[in-house]
């Protein structure tokens, strides 16, 4: 039987257990706290930022809400990075990308202090998971970890195939993977679009981890029997609802529940996640930069 792995009880398990850390980090009498920065007016991005906001507000993170108007120079988007660095208040940032063309997110990327840098994003911190010893895990590819690790599935050893390298999601999941740790230790190949049989790659692996942005590209016949799937695609596609779309993944999940072991839908699986690891990060964040020791989930 296809085990179909719940992102939402997974995340609901971390938010649950942040609690111990952020009531131990309120006995030493720090509130941890996460701004946020949005300058678009992309209903998708306003979502996001919204629901990250309520997320801390459940667990006792204080939410810092900055919304800037996308046509407002750069420069002010830097200095606002500037204050939010120097707020002792502010443990964790988070600039809501995409940011509008005039303003180039690397530089925004550079300019948040590699300790507030919550999404993992940082040179600094990227260099340190690329090295062994991350700060930051990326929320994304931290918390497919965990979904794996939710339903016992053990990479040591696995074959593990992702499909994409972006700098959010495939290339930070492939370094993880190969960490020599309980939760690394994988053979890890690395698809994208020029590679030459995609198929013939996802045939071997014993995990498939998603990440590309194309509706429903992996398919059952793309599978072996008993492949672990975590397909971390959000694509918008026409519906015949109220909305008119729906969401679905980059796996199609009819055809690929059908040979795989444990698979996670969408939504309900790793979306949610993302969300629970921001959180992690901002607790951990607070921790270290107030020198109080927590135990994290
Ligand atoms: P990007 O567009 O940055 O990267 C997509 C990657 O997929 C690229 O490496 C690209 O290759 C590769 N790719 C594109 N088409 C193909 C193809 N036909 N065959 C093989 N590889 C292909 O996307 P992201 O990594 O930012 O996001 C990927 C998906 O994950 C999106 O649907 C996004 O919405 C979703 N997402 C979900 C999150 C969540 O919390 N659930 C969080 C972040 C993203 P190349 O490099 O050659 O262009």
């Amino acid at each position: 039987m296809t085990t179909i792995i719940d992102g939402n009880a997974v995340a609901e398990e971390i938010r649950s257990g942040l609690t111990d850390a952020i009531d131990a980090l309120e006995d030493a009498g720090v509130k941890p706290g996460l701004a946020t920065v949005l300058m678009s007016d992309d209903p998708a991005s306003q979502t996001y930022v919204s629901m990250k906001q309520r997320d801390c507000e459940e667990v006792g993170i204080e939410a810092f809400d900055y919304e800037l108007d996308p046509d407002t120079p750069a420069d002010e988007l830097y200095s606002l990075v500037d204050d939010l660095n120097a707020d002792d208040d502010v443990h964790g940032i988070l600039v809501q990308m995409p940011v509008p063309d005039h303003v180039d997110d690397r530089t925004v990327l550079r300019r948040i202090d590699p300790a507030k840098d919550v999404d993992g994003f940082h040179p600094e911190n990227v260099g340190r998971l690329v090295a062994g010893d991350a700060r930051f895990k990326p929320c994304t590819p931290h918390g497919v970890q965990k979904l794996l690790a939710s339903v016992d599935v053990e990479t040591e050893g696995a074959d593990v195939v992702v499909v994409g390298r972006s700098d959010i999601v495939g290339k930070p999941m492939a370094n993880l993977l190969i960490q020599k740790a309980d939760d690394g230790n994988a053979t890890v190949t690395v698809c994208h679009s020029r590679t030459k049989d995609l198929a013939a790659k996802t045939r071997e692996a014993d995990i498939v981890v998603a990440a590309v942005g194309v509706p429903e590209l992996i398919t059952g016949d793309m599978l072996s029997e008993d492949t672990v799937v975590i397909d971390v695609g959000v694509n918008r596609v026409d519906a015949d609802n109220e909305k008119g779309y729906k969401l679905v993944g980059d796996v199609e999940f009819d055809s690929a529940k059908e040979k795989a072991s444990a698979i996670t839908p969408v939504p309900g699986g790793v979306g949610p996640m993302t969300r629970a690891m921001l959180l992690w990060n901002t607790v951990k964040a607070a921790a270290e930069a107030e020198g109080v020791d927590v135990d994290l989930p």
